[in-house]
């Protein structure tokens, strides 16, 4: 994940790190799971269910954000989200110490 701003404890900090589930038998092919996705997480399948329908895939699931809005709009509960732990935001998005101190050193004047 890329920040335009980063705290300064973002090293500090734990995300959720989450797997969305998909009950494809329940599904009704209506997309709204897939449309309203605001990081484009899900795409719809070529494979039909047992009632004809295309059912959602996750293409990207890292850049799954949890928010767990897929849930929320699924008129068949064919959708949810699990919390799979915790991690740490990755190393390489928080700024290097240096530019910290630079940082940290031009605001001080
Ligand atoms: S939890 Fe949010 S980001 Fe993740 S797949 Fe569902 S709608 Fe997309
Ligand atoms: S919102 Fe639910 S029923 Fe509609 S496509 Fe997504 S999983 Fe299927």
């Amino acid at each position: 994940m890329d920040f335009w701003r980063m705290p300064l404890d973002a090293a500090q900090q734990e995300v959720t790190v989450s797997k969305v589930n998909i009950l494809a038998y329940r599904c009704k092919g209506c997309r709204y799971c897939i449309e309203f996705c605001p990081k484009h997480v899900l795409a719809e399948a070529q494979e039909f269910n047992e009632k004809g329908y295309h059912p959602p895939y996750v293409t990207q699931g890292a850049d799954c954000k949890d928010c767990r809005y897929c849930e929320s709009v699924c008129p068949e509960f064919a959708i949810f989200v699990t919390d799979e732990g915790v991690t740490g935001i990755g190393t390489k998005d928080v700024l290097p110490r240096a530019t910290v101190r630079t940082w940290r050193h031009r605001r001080e004047k």
